[in-house]
């Protein structure tokens, strides 16, 4: 399962799929290991991690099944009962309503705006502190659109409203613009990784204790097999990781039971208010969060649930 359409079919069918024919499919990182070497001439952060990515989860998923057990089991086991779940998205009261303890706002205003976008972002924020009372985190993510200068700026002015973190405020290639705004914003709760798609700028943000949280995607920064390393290389930092958007799919709920310093999962509300989470799920076989928590399921691999018809349906 990939996005991206036909480049990344093309990598997978024309480069890396013929080349590891015969080899095991058990040896998940062996193959991750040929396919990252394979592909670094023409797109370490490009569109070759998510071939990539795709076909590790797609062996881990079979891995599970010739085991007849969920992946979760195979990377180190259960940790948790559950993983709790923050809501992402602009209707905050539907979130709460279905029982979230926490919530991630995109922030409306950047520097487009001019400085007047401070007083809009802060109108914006206050009124969503005051819906949402004192006992629920709130989070915002900033997709790339500030500078060094305006973060700063956007982080002092919202100090008020205690926010849990600030997400992806510059954009990814900037590794030295992350370090200076962590040396000027030293207690403010950084967060990024979303578009991170090889180990580097995550070693890099370790070395330098750029970040608090790292987000990489199950499905673009080297699948599972990736996403373990970034976390081991995370854990030694005391760095947590949460990946994006991980309780959206069942790669990210089997990555969240198992990993030790994966404390939250982000569940991602693709749907308007109303409608059942369950109606917008991403495979038959996945759990949606309920009370704000999720439990993966425990069917052999990732518990996909998908069928031939099934996976035609999706296919675009
Ligand atoms: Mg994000």
């Amino acid at each position: 399962m990939s996005r991206y359409g036909s480049p990344v079919i093309n990598i997978i069918n024309e480069h890396l799929g013929p080349l590891l024919v015969s080899e095991s499919c058990m040896a998940t990182e062996k193959l991750w290991d040929m396919m990252t070497r394979m592909a670094s001439p023409y797109g370490g952060g490009g569109l070759a991690p998510y071939a990539i990515s795709a076909i590790d989860l797609a062996l881990w998923d079979l891995k599970g099944k010739l085991l007849k057990r969920p992946v979760y089991e195979l990377i180190g086991g259960p940790t948790r009962d559950h993983i709790d779940c923050y809501a992402t998205g602009n209707d905050t009261d539907w979130h709460i309503s279905n029982g979230f303890m926490a919530t991630k706002m995109a922030c409306p205003y950047g520097p487009a705006d001019g400085l007047r976008a401070l007083d809009l972002n802060e109108d914006f924020i206050s009124k969503k502190r005051h819906l949402v009372g004192d006992e629920i985190d709130l989070m915002v993510d900033c997709w790339m659109s500030f500078d060094v200068d305006f973060a700063v700026r956007f982080a002092e002015r919202m100090k008020p409203y205690r926010l849990r973190w600030i997400e992806d405020c510059l954009m990814p290639d900037d590794l030295d613009g992350q370090a200076e705004l962590r040396k000027r914003l030293p207690t403010q709760t950084l967060a990024t990784g979303e578009h991170w798609y090889t180990l580097s700028p995550f070693t890099n943000a370790v070395s330098r204790r750029s970040v608090d949280i790292f987000q990489p995607d199950l499905a673009w920064s080297g699948g599972l097999t990736g996403c373990l390393k970034i976390a081991t290389i995370a854990e030694g930092a005391s760095i947590s990781v949460i990946p994006h958007a991980g309780m959206n799919t069942p790669y990210g709920q089997h990555f969240g039971m198992a990993v030790t310093n994966s404390p939250k999962g982000e569940y991602f509300v693709a749907s308007a208010p109303g409608v059942p989470f369950d109606e917008v799920k991403l495979t038959p076989g996945m759990q949606t969060p309920c009370n704000g928590v999720v439990t993966p399921s425990n069917e052999p691999g990732f518990g996909l649930g998908l069928t031939l018809d099934g996976i035609q349906a999706m296919t675009v």
